[in-house]
C-alpha cells in the first residue's frame, strides 16, 4: 500500500565540504526499515549531492521551485532545471516559506502544477500555527490549506503527491505534537482526502509529520496508523540521528 518515507529538509544549512562531508556519512549507514529516505540540500549542493548519492538508495531532493519553466524570475530554479540534473522530488508549501516569502495557497497551487507537469513528485506541506491550535481551529486551517492548493487535482495527481503535515509550533521548537494529536490531524487529512476523492486515494497518499522529530520521539510518532513517515529538519543535520530516526520504524 502507502510507502513509509523518511526526508531529510537541510534547509539553508551545509555548505558544499559540509554537504559532501555529511552525504559521505550517511552513504555508510545501512536502512534496516522499509522506509523510503530523502535528503534536500540546498540549490547550489544539488548536483554535487546527485553525482556523490548515485549508486545509493537515498533520493536527493530539491526545497522549493518556481511555477514558470523559465523567464525573466531572477533568483528563481524551475521544475525543468531540478529535472536536468536528476532532481525528481520538490518540497512545496513549507511554513517558512509561507511566512517569510509570503507564499499563498493560490500560489502553491501554480507550483503544485508545475511540479506535476513536469512528472515530479511534491511534497506537500502545511500545518497550523500556536493560535490556531489554541482556539481549536486546526483542522479548519489544515482542512483550507490542502483544499485550496490541492483540490483542483484530479484523482489520479495524488500518485505523486506525498503530504506533511507540519505544525508551525512544533518546527524548531523541541516541542512535538504528540503522537495522538499527530494521529488526530492525520485522520483527519486522510477523512478530508476521502470525501472528495474516495478511500482508495485517501489510502494510498502518505502522510509524513514533521515538527522537532528526533531519534527518542520518531517511534512512538511512526507507530500510529496514519502516520507515513517524517519530514526532518534538525535532525536531519546529524548522519546518526537521522538514521536512527529513518530505522524507527
Ligand atoms: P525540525 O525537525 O527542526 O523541527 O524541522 C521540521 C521541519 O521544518 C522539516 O521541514
Amino acid at each position: 500500500m502507502r510507502k513509509n518515507i523518511v526526508a531529510g529538509n537541510w534547509k539553508m544549512n551545509n555548505d558544499l565540504a559540509q554537504t559532501e562531508t555529511l552525504l559521505t556519512a550517511l552513504k555508510n549507514k545501512t536502512i534496516t526499515s522499509n522506509a523510503e529516505v530523502m535528503v534536500a540540500p540546498t540549490f547550489t549542493n544539488l548536483w554535487s549531492a546527485f553525482n556523490t548519492l548515485k549508486d545509493n538508495t537515498i533520493e536527493v531532493i530539491a526545497q522549493n521551485m518556481h511555477f514558470a519553466e523559465n523567464g525573466a524570475y531572477t533568483g528563481e530554479i524551475s521544475a525543468g532545471m531540478l529535472k536536468s540534473i536528476g532532481v525528481n522530488t520538490v518540497i512545496l508549501g513549507h511554513s517558512e516559506r509561507r511566512a517569510y516569502f509570503n507564499e499563498t495557497d493560490e500560489l502553491l497551487a501554480k507550483k503544485v502544477d508545475a511540479a506535476l507537469t513536469n512528472d515530479m513528485r511534491v511534497i506537500f506541506c502545511f500545518g497550523e500555527e500556536l493560535a490556531d491550535r489554541k482556539s481549536e481551529n486546526h483542522e479548519t486551517v489544515v482542512g483550507s490549506q490542502i483544499k485550496n492548493a490541492l483540490f483542483h487535482l484530479k484523482a489520479d495527481a495524488f500518485k505523486n503527491i506525498v503530504l506533511a503535515y507540519e505544525p508551525v509550533w512544533a518546527i524548531g521548537t523541541g516541542e512535538t505534537a504528540s503522537p495522538e494529536q499527530a494521529q488526530d490531524m492525520h485522520a483527519f487529512i486522510r477523512k478530508t482526502l476521502a470525501e472528495t476523492y474516495g478511500t482508495e486515494v485517501a489510502d494510498s497518499v502518505s502522510i509524513l509529520y514533521g515538527g522537532s522529530v528526533k531519534p527518542g520521539n520518531a517511534q512512538e510518532i511512526f507507530s500510529k496508523p496514519d502516520v507515513d513517515g517524517g519530514l526532518i529538519g534538525g535532525a536531519a543535520l546529524n548522519a546518526d540521528d537521522f538514521f536512527a530516526i529513518v530505522n524507527a520504524f
